[in-house]
């Protein structure tokens, strides 16, 4: 993947329509002007404070801070990075990007990555090729049809068979592999032995994983005879990592997206049979345990997830790593335990969707579920065993870190066990970290009305220079980049200017090149109407720019003083003239400025 051209990104960025794009994440309602406002993708809120500015092709989430243009809202919901978001874009609306020469350095990355998904792409369909024709799959074939995964599921699904030692290897060393390209991929070994080289899957059956993007990144694979482990998978490769892809997640996604809840299955089989009688929201993890990265990637499509595991594994795996994910992640999470020794996979086979939808019913909070399966393992049928079930269940409330929610299930627990409310709460204030505050649906105090003087003017100049830059551009000339405290607002108000003078970029334009701090603030300011108060535009840039002015020279004064303080008037006589000269003059036109302000107020 060679460096796209600049001009190409522009273009894009220009014709894409963002709020096409937002749309497919989250619902968008048009709010007043140019501005369309929904539920933010990227943090858990029940009141939208994301909002999409059509005229400036910015958007803005007033509640988290995140913004950008379309390629950082790409960037940051299918975690991809800047050129890879373009593609994503240039794919989505049909547009052909152009490509120039680019370093050494990152061509080769580019071109390994590449050459990997090729290799996966090649070794797929070698791997379902085999899986169709070689007399040697005929147990895989046998064994899959069990699970009534016929001829067409294996296609939809292309599952294959590895046949092994060197099989692969030799398949692709003869399409123009490199073996150093197929060790990155995680396809071939070298043995430590003899150095030979062999396939990583032999005598397995092949489930490949594919990207949100339909490349195939990584490859499960089950024993048929007694090898162990029994399923194998793709190690971490420049393209695939665990944590950062489920199986079934490209399928399901589309599913997610209108609003149904994702559905977390054990296995490869079980994501299949799911999707076979028709429930496309079934994803799972790629043979690592479901940590927080998985349920922030299903965030990005959906609001809830239900853990359809037995009812141990889903106690014992998924319980702590779901406490605390409705606040950190913003995903609620529910559990559907399956009964003891049928996997999902079974219940399709044998009831269809039918009994896999009686099993989704049950679906509880993860909450409810740990405390009736804490207590469905203990007698309540005396104060001693009440007094254990009391205890047993402050253990489980105790990490609950939304104090809202907490104070329900300790209703819940209480009715259950069949004591007073007030004996748990009291349990369960005993264990409670000391000092910890309540943290459940505080909103955020609304951190602007807090900001001093300065730094107020200083955002509201930029947002002016940022938004009406054609009226303001000539104010703003007098104002430096010093006249600024902040190393952000500093760039901030480099760019802006730059642009404003017709020399830069527009915001949508920079935001691609500014660092992340700089970015939030552009689209902090940019997104949205301005409101002036009434106040004539004209009047009330110059009025913010003298301000500033004010403000700078008010620093300058101070820092001079603080010197003349220091200096010795008999020692260095020269020195501390100019210096007292200087701040004459300084304090003059810190004099007219404040005579301009008074000025303007009068005329009003
Ligand atoms: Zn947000």
């Amino acid at each position: 993947m060679a460096r796209i051209k600049d001009e190409d990104i522009d273009l894009l960025r220009d014709k894409a329509d963002l709020v096409e794009v937002v749309s497919s994440y989250t619902p968008l309602k048009k709010a007043s002007g140019s501005t369309f406002k929904g539920l933010c993708p990227f943090h858990s809120e029940k009141t939208p404070s994301f909002t999409v500015d059509t005229g400036k092709n910015l958007w803005h989430c007033f509640g988290c801070g995140k913004g950008g243009n379309i390629y950082q809202f790409v960037q940051e919901i299918e975690t991809l990075p800047f050129a890879e978001a373009v593609e994503w874009v240039a794919r989505r609306f049909g547009y052909e990007l152009r490509y120039e020469d680019q370093r050494p350095g990152e061509a080769h990355m580019q071109g390994l990555k590449r050459r990997i998904l090729e290799a996966n792409r090649e070794a797929a369909e070698f791997f379902h090729k085999t899986l169709l024709d070689s007399p040697d799959a005929e147990p895989a074939r046998r064994y899959l049809k069990s699970r009534s995964f016929g001829h067409e599921v294996a296609e939809r699904w292309k599952l294959g068979w590895a046949p092994g030692r060197d099989a692969l290897w030799k398949h692709l060393l003869a399409k123009g592999f490199k073996q150093d390209e197929l060790v990155k991929a995680d396809l071939v070994r070298v043995s430590d032995k003899d150095g030979s080289i062999y396939d990583v899957f032999r005598q397995r059956i092949i489930f490949p994983t594919w990207s949100l993007q339909d490349d195939v990144v990584a490859f499960g694979a089950r024993a048929m005879g007694d090898q162990q482990p029994k399923y194998l998978n793709t190690s971490e490769t420049p393209v695939f990592s665990k944590s950062r892809f489920m199986y079934g997640l490209n399928r399901a996604k589309s599913s997610l997206g209108r609003g149904n809840d994702a559905v977390i299955v054990e296995g490869y089989t079980d994501v299949i049979a799911l999707h076979e009688v028709g429930i496309a929201e079934a994803v799972a993890t790629n043979g690592t345990a479901l940590g927080q990265s998985h349920f922030e990637l299903l965030k990005r499509f959906t609001n809830r997830a239900v853990l359809m595991f037995d009812a141990d594994a889903a106690g014992a795996g998924a319980a702590e790593k779901g406490w605390g994910l409705h606040q950190k992640v913003g995903l609620e999470v529910l559990v559907a335990p399956v009964p003891i020794d049928r996997d999902p996979a079974d219940l399709a086979q044998e009831g269809g969707a039918d009994a896999i939808g009686k099993v989704l019913e049950t679906a509880k909070p993860l909450r409810e579920f740990m405390i009736r399966r804490t207590l469905a393992r203990l007698p309540l049928d005396t104060p001693e065993a009440r007094a254990d079930a009391v205890r047993a269940v402050a253990q489980v409330l105790v990490s609950d870190p939304d104090s809202i929610s907490q104070h329900e299930y300790v209703f819940f627990a209480a009715r259950e066990i069949g004591v007073e409310p007030d004996v748990v709460q009291r349990e369960l204030a005993e264990r409670a970290p000391r000092g910890r505050v309540a943290t459940g649906g505080s909103a955020e105090p609304d951190a602007q009305r807090r900001l001093p003087g300065h730094v107020k003017v200083e955002r509201e100049a930029l947002q002016l220079l940022l938004t009406r830059a054609a009226e303001v551009a000539i104010v703003a000339a007098d104002v430096q980049e010093s006249d600024f405290t902040s190393p952000v607002r500093r760039e901030l108000f480099t760019r802006a200017l730059e642009a404003a003078q017709g020399a830069g970029r527009s915001g949508a334009q920079m935001a691609d090149s500014l660092t992340p701090e700089a970015l939030t603030l552009l689209t902090e300011l940019s997104v949205g109407e301005i409101d002036l108060d009434g106040e004539p535009l004209a009047q009330r840039a110059h009025e913010l720019f003298v301000r500033l002015r004010v403000f700078s020279l008010e620093r300058e004064l101070k820092g001079r003083r603080g010197v003349l303080q220091e200096l010795n008037p008999l020692k260095e006589p020269e020195r501390h003239d100019a210096l007292f000269t200087e701040l004459v003059g300084l304090e003059a036109r810190r004099r007219d400025l404040l005579k301009m302000l008074q000025g303007e107020n009068q005329d009003v």
